[in-house]
């Protein structure tokens, strides 16, 4: 089965890893700030918090916020479920803005929307976790003029964004949020096995999020209550968790930055050929916005026909001819778990509107060009059928 995502790993990246193997530091080492200060010198941030997955650096970087009991936080309902959980982590509560038909990601107007009618304060986010969805921005001028006024918080997940330019800035940079987040699971745009990383501009939440991924203990005594025992001496200021990457893991991310540019330049020369042979009177490609380039971690067609039977009918046929598509995501909020919260289908129609219509195609760095064109001739002969 062709899969709709693989990772490419080359000889250095496995060389890479049983070096960091046989250097003596299997976690703590100097791997892990040599990839935290490559991820941001590629990004453009300023400082950079390793972690084990995205899920723990949006974790961290909510707690790093402030976000506890009492407290909303929005996201996205087409994310995966970790962009919502996080909030929940901290005991605050989650709610959702729907997306914008067109670039699957949430909608400025909506929010603004939302915002005004919000009269009570207290049911205003403290953060927004916007998602860039596919690899493409979010319009993120006009959502942080939305938090400039309104007074929240934003923490970009930026999962699917490694490589992604907005205004010809690279996605991380942070220039409107406080926090970016990436993820080096495999099937991401570089691989550490699993791994995260939350990067910022901002000292005191870097100094904050590095404390609470390592059980909340320092061993800086500037940082101390109190004088020091001794050498030994270390101490807990905070509740804090075990969200440590390991040097194994930072070692294959190294790796595989060094090879990004190839990434990607792979990623987008399918995603020009996917645009290229699917059929427009029945497909939606993916629409691209102005100022900004996706990394194309995910290649999304939408169907014109509302019909769930027809995505269903692609989905099948694709199966059937030896190739396994995805479907990106299915809307948080009609999980079961979160239907619990009190959340139901109907709540954000463009959410489920989408995901009756979406499929993500193969798209990864070692898929050939001719099986794209396979996957697109099975789309567009399926697609016209009545
Ligand atoms: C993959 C993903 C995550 C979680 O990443 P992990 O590194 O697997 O924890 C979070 N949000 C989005 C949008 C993702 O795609």
């Amino acid at each position: 089965m062709i899969p709709y995502a693989r990772h490419s790993l080359s000889e250095d990246d496995i060389t890479a890893v049983v070096n960091a193997l046989r250097s003596g530091n299997l976690t703590q080492g100097p791997m892990v700030p040599a990839f935290e200060r490559a991820v941001c010198n590629y990004v453009g941030s300023k400082y950079g918090v390793a972690t084990n997955s995205a899920t723990s650096a949006l974790h961290i970087a909510c707690e790093s916020l402030g976000a506890k009991s009492g407290d909303v936080i929005w996201t996205s309902p087409i994310s995966f479920v970790a962009s919502a959980n996080c909030a929940l982590y901290c005991g605050a509560s989650i709610d959702f803005v729907d997306i914008d038909p067109q670039t699957f990601n949430i909608c400025p107007d909506l929010l603004h929307k939302r915002l005004v009618r919000t009269k009570n304060s207290s049911q205003r986010p403290k953060i927004l976790i916007v998602v860039h969805m596919a690899g493409q921005s979010a319009s993120m001028d006009r959502i942080y003029e939305l938090a400039v006024r309104f007074g929240f918080s934003i923490i970009e997940d930026a999962s699917h964004s490694l490589g992604a330019e907005y205004n010809s800035r690279r996605v991380g940079c942070c220039e409107f949020s406080d926090i970016a987040v990436f993820s080096f699971h495999p099937s991401k745009i570089i691989a550490a096995g699993e791994g995260g990383i939350a990067v910022t501009n901002d000292k005191e939440l870097a100094a904050n999020m590095e404390l609470i991924k390592s059980h909340g203990v320092t061993r800086d005594r500037d940082l101390f209550d109190g004088p020091s025992d001794g050498d030994w001496y270390y101490q807990q200021l905070c509740l804090g968790y075990n969200y440590r990457l390991s040097d194994i893991h930072a070692a294959l991310g190294l790796s595989q930055l060094e090879r990004i540019e190839q990434f990607l330049k792979a990623r987008r020369a399918i995603a020009r050929h996917y645009d290229e042979q699917l059929d427009p009177e029945f497909i939606l490609a993916p629409f691209r916005g102005e100022n900004r380039r996706s990394s194309f971690h995910l290649y999304i067609i939408k169907t014109k026909s509302p019909s769930t039977a027809v995505r269903d009918r692609l989905f099948d046929a694709l199966v059937g001819q030896g190739i396994r598509p995805n479907v990106h995501y299915i809307p948080i909020h009609t999980q079961p778990f979160f239907r619990k919260l009190g959340f139901k289908s109907g709540d954000f129609p463009n959410a489920e509107d989408y995901y009756r219509r979406a499929l993500s195609l193969p798209i990864f760095p070692d898929f050939p060009l001719s099986e794209a064109s396979r996957v697109a001739d099975i789309i567009n002969e399926e697609a016209k059928l009545p």
